[in-house]
Formats: C-alpha cells, structure tokens, sequence
C-alpha cells in the first residue's frame, strides 16, 4: 500500500505547486489590474467613515451566463460582528468574497455597504477598507520584513511587529536566525501553510481594514496548527466586520450567525448552536468532522 501510495502522493505534490503557481499569476494579473472592465461610476463616492455593516440582499451571480452559481443569496454582517460561511468545494462561497472586493459585480440583487450598493462607491475607497486574508498566499522572494509590509508599504516596523504579534507569528520569527530579515520563497526559507496564512493575517491587519474576510486555506494543516491560526483569526476578528469562509467547522463556532451555503443557496442559517440543535446539514457536517475517520486528509468535509 505504501509503494502505491507514495508516487499518487508525490504527485499530489507536484499538481499543488503547479496549481499554486497558476494561482500567483492569476493574483499578479489581478494586482496589475486585469480587473479594470469595472469602472467607477461618475457621481461614485467615498465608504462613509466608522464602523461598516456588509449586507448581501437576494445577490445572484453566474461567470457563465449558461452556468448561474449564485441563486439569491442574503445575510446581513453587522458592524463588528462576525458571520460565518461553510458548505462543500464549489458552492460558492469564495464568490461571496470576490463580489464583497467588486472583482465582479452582482447579476442580480445588490451587496450593500451602510445600506448603499457597493457599485455607488469608488472601488479604491471600498477596496482599501477590506483586508482579504486569501485561501492561497504569494510570498514574494525576500525577506519577511518585506513580506509583511506589503499589506501596506508604509507602514513603521513597530506596526508590522504589533501585526505580527496578533497573527500569533512574531514568535515564530524572532526564533529565525534572521528575524525579521529571513528570506522566504523559493530560494528561502520554506514557509509551512500555516505560517503562510499567519503572514496574510499580519498582511491584512496592517490595512487596519475595517472590513475583514478570511477565506480559508485547504491545504493541510496539523491540528496545533490549525488552532494557531484559529486564534490568531479570533484575534485579528475582534472589533472588525469579518466574513470568514470556511472548511474547517471549529473556525467558525463563535461566528455570530453562520450560513451553510449549498448549490449557492443559503440551505441552513443560524448559531453554533441552533444549528447543531436543528440537527441538519450543519449537525451532520459537524458529526462527520468529530470523528476523525470521515475527515478528509485535508481535515476538512470537502466532498468533490
Ligand atoms: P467555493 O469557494 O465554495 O469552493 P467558488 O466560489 O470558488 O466555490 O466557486 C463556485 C463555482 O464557481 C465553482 O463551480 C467554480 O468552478 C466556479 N468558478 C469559480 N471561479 C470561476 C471563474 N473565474 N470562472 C468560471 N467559473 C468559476
Ligand atoms: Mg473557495
């Protein structure tokens, strides 16, 4: 079993560093902006100072016309809270991300921030009041220093520290030889998926962005790790208005309302602990990753 397991695993590997290596140049054509299609409309204004409350009312969404992905989705995050989006690979919950960021714009229905269409904003101002913590994290070839700081250039090394300390990461590297001055990437240290993800943590708090969204890496993670990062995002949570799309169930029980989207329908809603009451699709979900001989490899309940 061994013999045959080691080379599908070894390709594995080799299919996930292609994949993520599509991945980074899809994000490096995004940064340079291949998203430009989305103009600003003339009369488009400023997001309004203080707290932000995101709301997704009846929002419908295909990238194929032939193919619709969204089906009417709502839910309200209010200011500071913090909801929740779980539900099996391909149901579209990164898409609920992409369309907060204007990447695309709604088919149908409106995404609204303080009650106003998100459309009805310059997407800079909307832009750089969201920090994404992404699924998948472009580390650039330098130090880690610089790999903070690109959250925001400007920004002091106190800051990028007191970043770091909430991502649960500074300990870490001040661990390195190095420290902060640790070469990461390809032909430097080798960063774990959980270390990654702390960085875009630390990345995306140094925005001090009043609108927080976690997508939630699938790649594996031990489960020391994967309490790490929980605490870290509890802790870059706090006092933001944050989405956190989810694979793992432990993240997401003290969001304030959690939504199990299937086919792109919100199928079940509710607390931790309604749902688990409600013994549905989310108790069942919860059931599965309690026991740890129906996880996937991955820890997740990600079933295609
Ligand atoms: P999830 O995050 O829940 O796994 P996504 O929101 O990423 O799901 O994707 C939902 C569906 O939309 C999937 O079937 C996916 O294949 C499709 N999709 C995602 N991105 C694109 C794209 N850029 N063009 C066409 N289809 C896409
Ligand atoms: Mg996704």
């Amino acid at each position: 079993l061994i013999q045959l397991y080691m080379p599908l695993n070894f390709l594995g590997i080799v299919y996930r560093e292609i994949r993520t290596a599509l991945t980074d140049i899809e994000r490096m054509f995004t940064l340079l902006g291949e998203h430009r299609e989305i103009a600003d409309r003339p009369d488009a204004r400023d997001l309004p100072s203080g707290p932000l409350e995101v709301r997704f009312e009846n929002v419908q969404f295909h990238y194929d016309a032939k193919r619709p992905i969204l089906h009417g989705v709502s839910f309200t995050v209010p200011a500071g809270h913090k909801v929740a989006v779980v539900g099996h690979s391909g149901a579209g919950k990164s898409t609920l991300s992409r369309l907060l960021f204007r990447f695309y714009d709604v088919t149908g229905g409106a995404v609204r921030v303080n009650g106003l269409d998100i459309r009805d904003f310059r997407q800079e101002s909307l832009r750089s009041a969201i920090g994404i913590v992404p699924q998948d994290t472009v580390l650039f070839n330098d130090t880690l220093l610089y790999n903070l700081r690109y959250g925001r250039p400007e920004a002091s090394r106190e800051e990028i520290v007191a970043a770091a300390r909430t991502a649960q990461l500074h300990e870490f590297i001040e661990s390195l030889p190095d420290k902060y001055e640790t070469r990461v990437g390809e032909r430097g240290l080798k960063l774990s998926g959980g270390e990654k993800q702390r960085v875009a943590i630390a990345r995306a708090l140094l925005k001090q962005p009043r609108i927080l969204i976690f997508d939630e890496a699938t790649s594996a993670l031990d489960s020391k790790t994967e309490q790490a990062i929980g605490e870290s995002l509890r802790a870059a949570a706090r006092g933001h208005t944050t989405l956190v799309i989810a694979h793992r169930l432990s993240t997401v029980m003290d969001a304030d309302e959690i939504l199990v989207l299937d086919g792109g329908r919100v199928v079940e809603r509710g607390s931790h602990g309604q749902l688990l009451a409600a013994g549905g699709a989310y108790a069942q979900l919860w059931a599965l990753q309690q026991n740890e001989e129906g996880r996937q490899p991955d820890g997740s309940f990600v079933a295609a």
